[in-house]
């Protein structure tokens, strides 16, 4: 099987979530270790020789974005993006619910690593259940003495609070994370300055994924040299992969880096149901250029996709089988893109709702060809010209599926032109939308 289990082990068994029973499978040893052979810097080297990449998304070196943060004795904050919303990703809601201490004692060590006395949990509002059983959790660490003042009789102290969110997949953006924080509106801030350097309250601030810190306690515990004989050179380790869409086994499944997209979708996920095939799919996230049939056989990987012209996200794999409309599917991602913009910046707040307006003339029948070479222009003039990266996570894969299945777009407006009788232009405004339903 292509399971790899190390953030996954164990996660079934009952009673995990207490510190008894995560203290019995080898929990807070990392931590011990941590304190007690360990400098700070140290800590930080190891993880940057371990290789280990952001998991949320940008796929940066841990350890790199460690290192930045100054020495010295000003206060410095660890913030835990645990605020997943991006479509199709559901891995840290199963993590953080079934090992909360696996994610507490990550956060500890990377906080003792970069000097923070101030951590905290940003989790999505909607994850009521998962923040009651973090409360629950961060509760028992402190009365162990696993987290708090003077952290088992060391001289490291490391205060930890769970913070709801209110609902805005924006605040998933780090700055605007440290906004919402502090109280304020969630809106993406200019940088430079990074966190690193001007983050929360002002102070240098190390912002990390939940399943980025819970396989901080693995390396410490056994060593960089034996992380980093998991998954590829330039994508160690393992990936928690949440599966979703047109499969016939969901949910998420942790695998070494590097084995093929087609052993995860098939092998794992079941693949399509029977009598279908993959047409379409997101390797991570919706905000992920898509791939198709002909890409399933490419390793999974951060270079590898980041190759195919994709990326691998935060590892949510979607699924659309043949019996997909890509041009309903563009204009469903680009409407929640369009939806969630928190309308900073003009290229994203104009450029997403154009991008609607014109993918619902297509769905209506109402487009003609020259509007596929303005939606794709549209795409590029986003990308890489808003303030923060939503925009061009909704220029990315609508541009790719225009690119990548452009002759189903024409299909759908040729049908359109021929059930009209004539030139678009001159159709009336009550001939009804041509049906685009099943593609099969
Ligand atoms: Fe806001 Fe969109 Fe600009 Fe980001 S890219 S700052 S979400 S308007």
């Amino acid at each position: 099987m292509p399971e790899r289990r190390l953030l996954f082990k164990n996660l079934d068994e009952p009673g995990l979530r207490t510190l008894d029973v995560y203290k019995r499978r080898g929990g807070y040893r990392a931590l011990e270790r941590a304190i007690r052979e360990l400098e700070p810097d140290q800590i930080i080297a190891e993880i940057e020789e371990s290789g280990l990449r952001g998991r949320g998304g940008a796929g940066f070196s841990m350890g790199k974005k460690g290192s930045f943060l100054p020495r010295g004795d000003m206060p410095k904050y660890l913030c835990c993006n645990a605020d997943e919303s991006e479509p199709g990703t559901f891995k840290d809601r199963e993590l953080m619910f079934k090992n909360p201490h696996g994610l507490i004692e990550g956060i500890v060590i990377a906080a003792i690593a970069v000097g923070a006395q101030h951590a905290f949990i940003f989790i999505r509002g909607e994850y009521w259940d998962v923040a009651d059983v973090l409360d629950a959790a961060v509760r028992e660490a402190y009365d162990a003495g696993l987290v708090g003042e003077r952290i088992l009789g060391s001289n490291h102290s490391v205060q930890l609070v769970v913070h709801r969110g209110a609902g805005a997949y924006i605040c998933g953006e780090e700055t605007a994370l440290l906004d919402s924080l502090e109280g304020k509106r969630g809106n993406p801030r200019l940088k430079p300055p990074f966190p690193a350097v001007q983050g929360l309250y002002g102070g240098p601030t190390l912002i990390n994924n939940v399943e980025t810190l819970m396989n901080v306690p693995h390396i410490i515990r056994h060593g960089a040299e034996w992380y980093k004989r998991l998954g590829t050179e330039q994508s160690t380790g393992t990936k928690v992969v949440s599966v979703s869409g047109h499969v016939q086994r969901p949910g998420n499944y942790e695998i070494e880096l590097g084995i093929p997209a087609r052993e995860i979708i098939f092998g794992l996920a079941g693949g399509p149901p029977p009598g279908r095939r993959v047409k379409v799919w997101f390797p991570g996230g919706s905000s992920a250029p898509v791939l198709t049939e002909e890409e399933l056989d490419l390793p999974y990987s951060f270079e590898s996709m980041a190759e195919a012209g994709s990326m691998l996200g935060s590892g949510a794999i979607i699924v659309g089988d043949d019996t997909v409309s890509v041009p309903e599917l563009a204009l469903r991602t680009a409407r929640f893109y369009h939806h969630e913009s928190c309308g900073k910046c003009s290229p994203c707040r104009e450029g997403t709702n154009w991008t609607v307006k014109m993918l619902e003339r297509v769905v209506r029948g109402e487009a003609t060809p020259m509007d596929l070479d303005i939606i794709a222009s549209v795409q590029e003039n986003i990308i890489g010209n808003c303030l923060c990266v939503l925009g061009d996570a909704m220029a990315m894969p609508v541009g790719s599926m225009v690119r990548k299945f452009r002759h189903e777009f024409e299909e759908v407006i040729e049908r359109a032109r021929a059930a009209h009788g004539g030139p678009l232009d001159a159709a009336p405004d009550d001939v009804p939308p041509v049906p685009l339903g099943v593609h099969a």
